[in-house]
């Protein structure tokens, strides 16, 4: 799972170096979907529940799900969430980010961002052996607050391994009384998403994409991380401890 976790990030970064303006996001998946497959890997999430797309590729206020378009094509000043899962030796990894389309992003879309990286941050740090879920919950929930934004509840995490989504559900919000001991060996999808006002999202006439229902942005960061004795591991990172 560390090695899929490496690959999956090495991919991650490609595909956001393909996000200009002027791209469409189908031009992206198909961009991933050739990486992924020349890594010896499968796009996980296509064909999921009959998921259309081989990547996620959620714009603005669109949180999550969105399905790869031509017809979707990113302008300068978008906010793109790339969330994309693949398989590999009977192994899942799964791993989002949120990207800026510009320059500089006005303050708003940059408070929104690092809020919710640290929201993933302080959720990653929490997952020790011997540790309840519902602290990483209230971990991340509590960043999120503190910065002035809502989560997204309906959105939850995940455990990952033979299958894509495996127990528990890993909310992003939570009290340290709630949910499962951690143990060592444990391999959670951790994944905030903060929106700014009321959280609450509304589903797409496509099935699928997710949207908030004020029209708000929101942001979303996403890491498949191990629990060893020793702490966390983010396995989809390129930087990984031997
Ligand atoms: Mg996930």
């Amino acid at each position: 799972m560390q090695e899929n976790g490496r690959i999956l990030s090495v991919i991650l970064d490609k595909v956001k170096h393909q996000a200009k303006p002027g791209v469409s996001t189908l031009e992206l998946a198909d961009f991933a979907h050739e990486e992924i497959l020349r890594a010896g890997a499968l796009p996980a999430f296509l064909g999921y529940r009959d998921f259309p797309g081989v990547i996620c590729s959620s714009l603005n206020e669109e949180v999550v799900h969105g399905i790869p378009s031509s017809s979707r094509v990113l302008q300068s000043g978008d906010l793109l969430k790339l969330d994309i899962g693949i398989k590999r030796n009977g192994f899942y990894a799964d791993m989002a980010e949120t990207l800026f389309l510009g320059a500089t992003p006005p303050n708003e879309i940059n408070h929104l961002l690092q809020i919710t990286k640290m929201a993933l941050l302080a959720g990653i740090r929490n997952l020790l052996p011997g540790n309840t879920l519902g602290k990483v919950s209230q971990s991340i929930q509590e960043v999120i607050e503190t910065g002035g934004l809502s989560v997204v509840r309906r959105i939850v995490g995940h455990g990952v391994g033979r299958r894509l989504h495996e127990k528990p559900p890993v909310p992003n919000f939570g009290t340290p009384e709630e949910g499962p001991r951690l143990k060592a060996g444990m391999v959670l999808a951790i994944e905030p998403i903060a929106t700014y006002g009321d959280p609450e999202i509304a589903i797409k006439q496509d099935g699928w994409t997710a949207i908030t229902t004020t029209g708000a942005l929101s942001a979303h960061f996403e890491h498949t991380v191990a629990i060893t004795p020793q702490g966390p591991r983010i396995l989809t990172s390129t930087c990984q401890a031997g």
